[in-house]
């Protein structure tokens, strides 16, 4: 193909998530004409903003790491990283208060000693486990460390049963294993695949001394995943079609494809389907993927965030984890939402939270706020200026043993046509990282059937 013809070429992404806005960013970077269908009013997928009053607010709050390496190519490319800084080095304050003899504070910490030693000094001094403990936790993570996650075996196998295995106590796996693997799998140990926790803790605790800082954005993620993404989506002349849902792809006689909206039937050379798994199994062609119907298999995993705005400041740090409290992370949120006046707005994070996720606000208020006081001395004195809930049913894929075999490439056997979303087969949990990547590969099915493989620095991020 010339480079004339490959200009014309034309490519319609359908899903403006991160998956989509990357395959479409790589699309439009390699000369392709692009459009992207968005169901909604906004870009950004699942990681959006709203408006509540004078709060801009999150859906759920989002954390990344040092190693989402695809993650952070995409915060440049659009122009965000400063908007959503790395810690220096990991530290993660973790108040425990489960304790017979009080509240007490303590911290998983790195320093910059090479891989393992890197974290030795910081468990070392982690009080919420014994001597005996830190030492088993030490041996498993090493043992951890000499898996191989893309492994098949190890997909069939749950990490709880390989953490009982290795000598890990019910208190270990509250205090360290799901402490970090609830967050990032969205699943408790017993219900996560042994392949995607060894994929996280590898990669995160024992790639490189810096791989777990973490980052979040100190500006609404909308600002970053719809306004900027949309900028860079323009600068490139991709053409964005919101609250435009995509009702059908079909092959044309040409071998070209045919996106059909509500409104207009949209041509393309090349497809990226970059939308939820069950929306992908509605318009997925016939033929494309083997046993398509196994989509439908792949479970869904809830996350609840629970926001109080206090009358005043009653936290002194960025976040906190907790120990003995249905509370899990609590982060402030209150120069990000835009919060003015002397008020506090907390949002905490619940992952895997299937028996919460659809009380009554005045239940969960009823459960929330006096855990935060028993938490957060200063609560017990302040008022409350809002109370609210946001509810993602269906956050990420449940990350449950078996979900590998499930779980989709980006490549079909129809040309041109290419796959991408977080829940598939990226190796990695259900993660803006895994969008981001997914996007990539998607990108690239969709260039080589074009006949043109375009380097790009995310090929190797990736
Ligand atoms: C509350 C919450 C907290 C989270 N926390 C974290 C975190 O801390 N760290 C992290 O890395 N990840 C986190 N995640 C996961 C992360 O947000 C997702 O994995 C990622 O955003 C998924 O992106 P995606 O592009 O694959 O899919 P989606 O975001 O689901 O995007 C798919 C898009 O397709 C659109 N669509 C669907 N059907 C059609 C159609 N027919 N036509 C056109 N458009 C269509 C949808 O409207 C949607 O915008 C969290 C998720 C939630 C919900």
């Amino acid at each position: 193909m010339t480079d004339d013809a490959l200009r014309s070429s034309r490519a319609v992404v359908i899903g403006g998530g991160l998956a989509g806005i990357t395959a479409a960013l790589r699309l439009a970077d390699a000369g392709l004409e692009v459009t992207v269908l968005e169901g909604r009013p906004r870009l950004g997928g699942l990681a959006f903003s709203f408006r509540r009053g004078e709060l801009t607010v999150d859906n759920g709050h989002h954390v990344y790491l040092r190693c989402c390496t695809a993650y952070r190519w995409f915060l440049d490319r659009v122009g965000g990283t400063s908007l959503a800084p790395l810690q220096n080095r990991l530290d993660v304050p973790v108040l425990d208060v489960g304790r017979p003899s009080g509240p007490r504070l303590g911290r998983l910490r790195r320093n910059d000693l090479p891989v393992p030693f890197h974290l030795a000094a910081g468990l070392a001094g982690y009080p919420h486990l014994s001597l005996a403990e830190r030492a088993s936790v030490g041996r498993a993570a090493l043992a951890l460390g000499r898996l191989d996650p893309e492994d098949p075996a190890l997909d069939t196998v749950d990490f709880g049963s390989w953490l009982a295995r290795h000598g890990q106590s019910p208190r270990t796996v509250e205090a360290l294993w799901d402490l970090v693997g609830v967050a990032t799998l969205n699943a408790t140990a017993p219900n996560s695949s042994l392949a995607l926790a060894a994929k996280v803790f590898k990669t995160g605790l024992l790639s490189e001394p810096g791989a777990a800082d973490i980052g979040w954005a100190g500006v609404p993620l909308g600002e970053i995943h719809d306004t900027l993404a949309r900028a860079a989506l323009d600068a490139v002349g991709v053409r964005v079609e919101l609250r435009t849902k995509a009702t059908s792809l079909t092959r044309t006689e040409q071998g070209g494809w045919s996106v059909g909206t509500d409104g207009e039937r949209i041509d393309a050379d090349a497809v990226v389907l970059a939308v939820p798994q069950r929306e992908t199994h509605g318009l997925l062609p016939a033929g494309a993927i083997d046993a398509p119907d196994r989509l439908l298999d792949i479970g869904t995993s809830p996350i609840l965030n629970v926001h109080v705005v206090y009358d005043r400041k009653v936290l002194r740090r960025p976040f906190f984890t907790a120990l003995g409290s249905p509370v899990q992370w609590v982060f402030d949120r209150t120069e990000a939402s835009g919060l003015t006046g002397p008020g506090q707005y907390l949002a905490v994070s619940q992952s895997a939270a299937d028996e919460e996720i659809d009380l009554p606000v005045a239940e969960l208020r009823g459960r929330y706020l006096p855990e935060l006081e028993r938490l957060l001395p200063a609560a017990r004195t302040a008022g409350i200026r809002d109370f609210f809930v946001t509810r993602e049913r269906a956050a990420t894929f449940a990350p449950a043993p078996g979900v590998g075999r499930l779980r989709p490439g980006a490549r079909t056997r129809l040309p041109g046509l290419g796959l991408a979303g977080a829940w598939t087969a990226t190796g990695w949990p259900a993660t803006m990282e895994g969008a981001v990547r997914s996007g990539s590969s998607a990108a690239d099915v969709a260039l080589r059937a074009l006949g043109r493989s375009h380097e790009h620095p995310l090929q190797e991020a990736a």
